[in-house]
């Protein structure tokens, strides 16, 4: 049997957040559905964040209460804080996902505190979510460099991860949040937290900034992750500034993965069409090449 990646769609909340126009509710909602329709059973469908901030995130709970909710799908909120976390279970996330920033400066940047006060939220947040019965992950982001502070050692990596691991989250992601990772370093982040911490399962999260993308993601897989994110389409960045680009294209991810032998339980030609469709929603093109080039072999060939 081929050895599963677990894919976790996240273009409803990073792919969307930076769009510079609000996408209406019923088209979030249907972007989520089409992608449950296509096999994605783990999607971060929104963020309960401050919506002066982030306003496309504004109706967090509309777009939870719009889903035809289904057992098998985990609905991932993300939450940087209490207040986060308890609108995340008032709407009914079955999944909260927190995000602990490897830099201080770029934590109190993004969440408005330090990451030593991020990480005693969230092992509150952990034990609350537990009781609570809805399901806890972490992401420490920024693993792979910081737009502010530069270089980050990957000591100071791991030694967030172990401090949130004592949360006792489903999982622990390494975030490369602005695009700068190499597969190196990824073999090396994750060796070390394999080693650090055994038997905690890690997920990966890439941004294609500087095209290593799915390069990363490879050497992820390689390096024994049991889950990636990705967007569909490839959405996400910020049009007004040039450099910024979102994360790797879930088709892309389908395509790579599903052709080196793993799998992933998705409908590649469903999702291809969730492409097709966002693409006539948000009115221009977006990066993924899947769209671009069509898949390989053709459907009819395969149907042959
Ligand atoms: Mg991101």
């Amino acid at each position: 049997m081929s050895r599963h990646i677990e894919i976790v769609e996240v273009g409803p909340r990073d792919g969307l957040q930076s769009e510079p126009g609000v996408m209406p509710t019923s088209a979030k909602v249907e972007f989520i559905e089409r992608l449950i329709d296509a096999g994605l059973r783990r999607l971060e469908v929104t963020s309960f964040v401050n919506p002066k901030k982030v306003p496309q995130m504004a109706d967090a709970e509309q777009v939870l209460a719009g889903l035809n909710k289904r057992p098998d799908v985990r609905y991932v909120g993300l939450v940087l804080n209490q207040k986060g976390f308890e609108r995340a279970v008032a709407a009914g996330c079955n999944e909260v996902g927190m995000a602990v920033v490897a830099s201080d400066t770029f934590n109190r940047r993004n969440q408005g505190v330090g990451t030593d006060e991020s990480i005693a939220a969230w092992l509150d947040i952990a034990k609350q979510a537990h009781a609570a019965g809805v399901r806890p992950q972490v992401t420490v982001s920024a693993a792979f460099g910081c737009p502010f502070e530069g270089e980050v050692s990957v000591d100071r990596v791991i030694e967030v991860a172990c401090r949130v691991a004592e949360g006792n989250p489903h999982e622990i992601a390494f975030a490369d949040t602005i695009g700068v990772g190499v597969p190196s370093q990824v073999s090396e982040i994750l060796g070390r937290a394999t080693a650090a911490l055994p038997g905690m399962r890690l997920r990966a999260h890439f941004h294609n900034t500087r095209n290593t993308g799915l390069a990363n993601a490879y050497a992820a897989v390689v390096a024994g992750v049991s889950a990636l994110d990705s967007s569909a389409g490839g959405i996400g960045g910020c049009p007004f500034a040039p450099s910024a680009t979102g994360n790797i294209p879930t088709e892309d991810l389908v395509y790579m993965l599903e052709r080196s032998g793993y799998s992933t339980g998705i409908d590649l030609d469903k999702l291809i069409a969730t492409g097709e469709w966002l693409q006539g929603v948000l009115g221009r093109s977006i990066p993924s090449m899947l769209l671009k080039a069509g898949t390989f072999p053709k459907p009819a060939a395969r149907a042959a």
